[in-house]
């Protein structure tokens, strides 16, 4: 079952305490969450850059076999989503240092007609009219997850409260969910966000995990213990983009699964956390253009021993 990805692909600055400043590199949610999805099946992208985006970050993306690129559109006079953030020490928090939303704040992109079969959404991070857009040009989907950040809850609240009774899941930080809810306890966050509409929420935290709150249930993963975090910048995306891929890949290995379900979302978790510790390791897309399926099988099976409690 094809999975399809909405979000952002942009250019980057980004500085951290430990291993410095890196300017203009590629970035956005789109990018880090189709390059982790690759690793377990086919995704297509949907997503709009500027003639400002730099030939080299096209070739990156397009090192990623599975990732196809037939919605990627290039503006012509458009400008390319730009981010920039500063960590703080202990890596887990970061400022936003600016955004230029550019070609956000134009049109949505149109989702190619061959796109239209897609059974498996994904929106990432992007402005709540783009995600609930790229929703209404697929109406053959079985699982629409959405991810979301402070600046959405800020600026578009009302837009991404409708989209909330439109999707099957939301992925989001922990402070987000505060910010959202007003509450500060994950769970009654988790909770909230399910009265509004959808079936399970996916509370990240970090270092310290992610939570699922579930209609049919409430799960805890915890991280992968990482001993070397150069830049965490994509780690939320990254994790959806294993967590999406691996819904993905065992729907089109059994047809009948129900992609939304507790267990399914709870095994994905797993998958998601193992590929978003290896992005960690390095700026932008660099770890993962390296990573091998061996290198990924095998810290899977650490992690699961891990967390085998005998
Ligand atoms: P993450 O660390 O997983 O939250 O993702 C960081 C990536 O999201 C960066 O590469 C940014 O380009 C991109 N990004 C930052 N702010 C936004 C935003 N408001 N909407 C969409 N993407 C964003």
């Amino acid at each position: 079952m094809t999975l399809v990805c909405t979000g952002t692909i942009g250019i980057d600055t980004v500085q951290t305490p430990d291993s410095g400043e890196r300017a203009d590199i590629l970035g956005g949610s789109c990018t880090y969450f189709s390059a982790a999805a690759s690793f377990y099946g086919p995704v297509r992208i949907v997503a709009a850059v500027g003639d400002d985006f730099p030939p080299e970050h096209v070739e990156t993306i397009r090192h990623f076999k599975g990732i196809d690129i037939a919605g990627l559109e290039t503006r012509a006079g458009s400008k390319t989503f730009r981010w920039g953030g500063r960590y703080h020490d202990n890596m887990d928090h970061r400022d936003t240092l600016f955004t230029e939303l550019g070609v956000l704040e134009e049109a949505p992109p149109t989702v190619p007609e061959a796109y239209r079969d897609s059974g498996v959404v994904f929106l990432a991070n992007s402005h709540p009219s783009i995600q609930a857009g790229m929703l209404e040009q697929l109406p053959n989907r079985k699982l629409a997850v959405a991810d979301t950040m402070d600046l959405w809850i800020e600026i578009a609240r009302a837009e991404l409260d409708g989209l909330l009774g439109k999707v099957d899941g939301l992925v989001l930080n922990y402070d987000e969910a505060e910010q959202f809810t007003g509450k500060k306890n994950t769970v009654a966050a988790g909770r909230h966000m399910l009265d509004h509409g959808p079936r399970f929420v996916v509370i990240k935290k970090g270092e310290h995990g992610a939570i699922l709150v579930h209609r049919d249930g409430i799960a805890a993963l915890p991280a992968y213990p990482a001993e070397q975090v150069v830049d965490p910048t994509g780690a939320g995306d990254s994790f959806a983009g294993g967590m999406m891929g691996a819904i993905a890949r065992e729907l089109s290995v059994d047809a009948s699964l129900d992609p939304g379900s507790f267990d399914t979302i709870r095994r994905a978790m797993a998958h998601g956390t193992v590929v978003a510790s290896f992005n960690i390791e390095a700026f932008s897309l660099e770890r993962l253009a390296t990573l091998t399926v061996d290198e990924l099988d095998a810290r899977f099976r650490e992690y699961g021993a891990m967390m085998h409690l005998g």
